[in-house]
């Protein structure tokens, strides 16, 4: 799998390529000056499935889908197609093979498109690995009880751990 680390602070530090099976337990992501150490304990469930962000050992993830950035383009075709169809010129061979299109693009995007696990406290993003069906998409009433509740003691005393780690 692949992961866009970033901070608790919301920094981003790059991507890294993880591979699960040897569950590295450092980390040096593209952009980051030092390592980042992984948390892999309780972090996969019984069928290997991440179920917590290994990067602050955070267990509330949510399922996002990755669009390609051609989305904002194709809405702005579409809607100029639908328009156009609207105003009565649909029947111009132009405009029928240009909606063809808009459709092809469309359909690609759908096809195309990843979903990805996104931790709700650090924005972590975790691509390009089996997703456990029970991750549900973002949900506000999480996203505000997590921001609610950042420097929990377990979170905290990992950090130390880490910062003393990391020193040595
Ligand atoms: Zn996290």
């Amino acid at each position: 799998m692949h992961v866009d680390v970033r901070t608790q602070d919301g920094t981003r530090l790059g991507r890294v390529e993880i591979d699960q099976a040897t569950r590295p337990i450092r980390v040096r992501p593209s952009d980051a000056d030092r390592d980042i150490f992984l948390e892999w304990d309780n972090a996969t469930d019984d069928a290997g499935h991440l179920r917590a962000c290994i990067t602050c050992g955070d267990h509330h993830l949510y399922r996002s889908r990755s669009l390609p950035q051609v989305t904002p383009f194709v809405a702005l075709i579409a809607l100029a197609g639908a328009t156009v169809s609207l105003l009565g010129f649909a029947t111009s061979p132009w405009i029928l093979s240009l909606l063809v299109v808009v459709l092809v693009i469309d359909i690609g995007v759908l096809v195309f498109a990843r979903t990805r696990l996104v931790c709700y406290r650090c924005g972590s993003m975790y691509g390009n690995l089996p997703i456990a069906r029970y991750h549900r998409s973002w949900d506000p009433s999480v996203a505000e009880r997590i921001s609610n509740d950042t420097h929990t003691p377990a979170i905290s005393k990992r950090l130390d751990r880490h910062d003393r780690e990391g020193s040595s």
